[in-house]
C-alpha cells in the first residue's frame, strides 16, 4: 500500500551533536576513538577544520549507538529513521537540529499545534515571519527565497511563501514565557498596551480579558495569570495577517482558559489566520479548526504532520500513531475511562480531615470535612484565588488553620505551586537524598521522565518545564502516604503531561498512597483523578472547599458553575468541550448533564 507524504527508501540516520555540551578537551575525542566505522579506517567521526569539534557523517554512520552511549556529556543523538523523509525544510547546520515538512496557515481558521517543546515551534515561527529563509537542508550554499520559491512552485503553499518572501505577511506573536515581560518593559500595564494598540480596541480587549481593573498598575506588580492575559491582549491589539499564540493558558484557570480560547477564535476571519501552540488538549480542542501534530525528537529533529481534523489530530496524538503518515511515534496509546460511581468503595478509608478555616487580610477560606481512601487520587478544581493552594498548604503543615486541627498521621510529600530552586544544588544531589526511593526512581520515574540526563545541572539552571518535572519526580520518589501536588502540569509539554498523569496514577495505586492534585487542565484531571474536590466562592474574597465527591458529581457541579459542557469522544473516551450553543451543548445543559455523556 502506498504511504502518503513519506518516500519509502532505505533507512536514514540523523546525527545531532549538542555543541554546548561537547567538551573534547575533557574526553580526549572519545567518540572518534570508539566509533567502529572509524576503526575500519573510514572517516565517520572527524574533527572539524579548526580541530575544535567533532563532525559525524550521516552517510557513513551505521547507527550502532556506541557514541551516544559512550559520550560522557550526553552530547550525541543518533536517530535511525525507518522511512526516508524528504529533504528538511530547514536545518541549522551540519549535525544540527532540522525540521521536516511545512505548515500552511489558512485565513479564517485556527490551526492548533500539538507537540513537545524543542521540536521546531520557534523554527516554524521564524520561517512564517520571514526571519529565517528555509535552506531546504542545503548546507553548502546560502539560502535564498528564489530557491525556496522554485522548490514550492506548483504547490498549494506557493502563494503564501511568495507573500512571506515579499514581506507582505505581518505576524503578531504572543511569546511562551510571559514572566520575562517585566524585565523587558517598565511602566504601567496601560502604557504597554497603548504601544501595541494598532486597532484602537484597548478598552474593549482589556474588558474582555478581564484586565481592565489593573490597567493603572505597574507591570512589575501583576500576577502570572494577569501577565498572561496582558501578553494575549498585546498580541491581539496589533494588526496582523497571522496571529501566533504560544501557550496562551499557563497560569489561567479553567474559566479564563475557555474565555481566552473563545476570544482567540474570534480573531480568525477572511483576512486573518491564527496558529496556537497549546499543551492543554481540552483548550486546543475547543479553539482549533485543524490540527498539525509535531513529532520527532526534541532538539534533534521535528516533523510537521499533514493537516488533520481536530478530532482525528488529537485522537491520533493520543494513539501515538499518525494514520496519513503511517508513523508510530509513541509505544503506547492513551485511553480515558469513565469511572463509574461506587467503584472506589472497595478501597479502604485511611484518614479523615476536619472542617478547616483560614483567614488572611480580605480573604477567608472554609473547607468541608472529608476522608481519604488508600491509593486514590483526588483532583482539586476551582478558579484562581479561591483558596486551593491554602488548603493544600494546611494539609502539608506549611500553613496553620485558624480552626480545625490536622491530625492525619500520614507522612506527607509536597510539591508546591511556585518552585524555588535551592541554589547550588544539582539534580543528582536532589535525587541522592535519603528519603528518595531509588528503586521507584529507576523502575518507574526515569523510564517515563528521563531525569538522569539533567543530573549534572544545577536546579537553578533548569528551564521551567524541566524544574517542574524534577519537582514532581522528587515528590513521587519521597517515602510518603499522602502526596500533595500543586499544579504538576504547569510549564510541561503535552507529552510529559500525559507521562506525569500516568505516573501519579500508578505510584498512588502501587504504593497505596493518597494523592491530592490541584490542576486546571481538565483532560489531565479527568485522566488522573478518582474523586474531585471542587472549590467555589468569590475570587480573592471568600473560598469554599467542598468535600471530595465522585468524579461525575464533582465535574458536573464544577462545569455547571463554569457554564461549559463536555462530551466524551467515542473512540478515545477523552472529554471534549462542546462549542457554546451547539446542539450537544444545548441538549446536555437542558438535561443538567455537563459531563460524561457519550
Ligand atoms: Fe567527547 Fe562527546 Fe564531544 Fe565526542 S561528542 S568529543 S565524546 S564530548
Ligand atoms: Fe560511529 Fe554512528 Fe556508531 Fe556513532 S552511532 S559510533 S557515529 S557508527
Amino acid at each position: 500500500m502506498a504511504k502518503k507524504n513519506i518516500e519509502q527508501h532505505k533507512a536514514v540516520r540523523i546525527a545531532v551533536i549538542d555543541y554546548d555540551k561537547c567538551q573534547p578537551e575533557k574526553c580526549n575525542w572519545l567518540c572518534i576513538r570508539m566509533c567502529p566505522v572509524n576503526r575500519q579506517s573510514k572517516e565517520c567521526i572527524v574533527q572539524d577544520e579548526q580541530g575544535k569539534k567533532p563532525l559525524i557523517s550521516e552517510e557513513l554512520c551505521t547507527g550502532c549507538g556506541i557514541c551516544p552511549h559512550k559520550c560522557p556529556f550526553e552530547a550525541i543523538s543518533i536517530v535511525n529513521l525507518t522511512a526516508r523523509l524528504a529533504e528538511p525544510l530547514h536545518q541549522y547546520g551540519e549535525n544540527m537540529f532540522r525540521v521536516y515538512k511545512h505548515l500552511q496557515p489558512e485565513k479564517g481558521a485556527v490551526i492548533g499545534l500539538i507537540g513537545r517543546n524543542g521540536i521546531g515551534k520557534s523554527t516554524l515561527l521564524n520561517i512564517l515571519s520571514g526571519n529565517i529563509i528555509p535552506n531546504l537542508g542545503n548546507l553548502d550554499t546560502e539560502a535564498s527565497w528564489e530557491s525556496v520559491l522554485e522548490h514550492f512552485r506548483g504547490k498549494e503553499i506557493f502563494e503564501f511563501i511568495e507573500q512571506v518572501s515579499e514581506k507582505k505577511i505581518k505576524l503578531s506573536y504572543k511569546p511562551q514565557q510571559v514572566d520575562s515581560i517585566p524585565k523587558k518593559f517598565k511602566g504601567r500595564v496601560i502604557d504597554l498596551l497603548k504601544k501595541a494598540d494598532e486597532k484602537g480596541l484597548l478598552k474593549k480587549t482589556a474588558k474582555e480579558l478581564e484586565i481592565d481593573g489593573i490597567l493603572e498598575q505597574d507591570i512589575s506588580s501583576v500576577s502570572g495569570g494577569e501577565l498572561q492575559r496582558i501578553a494575549i491582549a498585546a498580541a491581539m491589539l496589533k494588526k496582523a495577517d497571522i496571529y501566533f499564540f504560544d501557550e496562551p493558558t499557563s497560569y489561567l484557570d479553567v474559566r479564563q482558559r475557555l474565555r481566552t480560547a473563545m476570544l482567540i477564535r474570534e480573531l480568525a476571519d477572511e483576512n486573518t489566520a491564527v496558529i496556537v501552540v497549546e499543551h492543554d488538549l481540552s483548550v486546543l480542542d475547543y479553539l482549533s479548526d485543524y490540527i498539525n501534530v509535531l513529532f520527532g525528537k526534541p532538539n534533534v529533529y521535528g516533523v510537521i504532520s499533514a493537516k488533520k481534523s481536530v478530532r482525528n489530530g488529537i485522537n491520533e496524538f493520543l494513539d501515538g500513531f499518525l494514520r496519513d503518515e503511517n508513523i508510530k511515534f509513541r509505544g503506547e496509546e492513551l485511553r480515558f475511562e469513565v469511572k463509574p460511581p461506587g467503584e472506589l468503595t472497595k478501597k479502604k478509608k485511611i484518614a479523615k480531615f476536619p472542617v478547616l478555616k483560614k483567614s488572611f487580610k480580605g480573604f477567608e477560606l472554609e473547607t468541608e470535612s472529608g476522608y481519604f481512601r488508600e491509593g486514590e487520587v483526588i483532583g482539586i478544581l476551582g478558579p484562581n484565588a479561591i483558596g486551593k493552594t491554602t488548603f493544600v498548604k494546611m494539609l502539608a503543615g506549611v500553613e496553620k488553620p485558624d480552626l480545625g486541627r490536622i491530625d492525619l498521621n500520614l507522612k506527607v510529600s509536597y510539591k508546591p505551586q511556585y518552585l524555588v530552586p535551592e541554589k547550588g544544588k544539582t539534580v543528582e544531589e536532589l535525587f541522592s537524598e535519603d528519603e528518595i526511593d531509588s528503586g521507584l526512581f529507576e523502575s518507574e520515574i526515569e523510564r517515563k521522565l528521563s531525569i538522569k540526563r539533567l543530573f549534572p545541572m544545577k536546579l537553578e539552571e533548569l528551564s521551567g518545564g524541566e524544574l517542574q518535572k524534577v519537582a514532581v519526580a522528587s515528590a513521587l520518589c519521597r517515602d510518603s502516604q499522602l502526596m500533595l501536588l500543586d499544579e504538576p502540569s504547569a510549564f510541561i509539554d503535552v507529552e510529559d503531561r500525559l507521562e506525569v498523569a500516568e505516573l501519579i496514577k500508578s505510584v498512588s495505586e502501587k504504593k497505596k498512597r493518597v494523592s491530592l492534585v490541584v490542576d486546571h487542565d481538565i483532560l489531565f484531571q479527568d485522566y488522573v483523578s478518582d474523586r474531585l474536590m471542587v472549590f467555589e466562592g468569590e475570587q480573592s474574597v471568600k473560598g469554599i472547599g467542598r468535600a471530595p465527591v465522585e468524579m461525575h458529581e464533582g465535574m458536573n457541579s464544577f462545569l455547571k458553575s463554569m457554564d461549559v459542557s463536555f462530551r466524551r469522544d467515542t473512540s478515545t473516551g477523552r472529554p471534549r468541550a462542546n462549542k457554546i450553543d451547539s446542539v450537544k451543548d444545548t441538549e446536555q445543559k437542558k438535561k443538567g448533564e455537563y459531563y460524561y455523556s457519550l
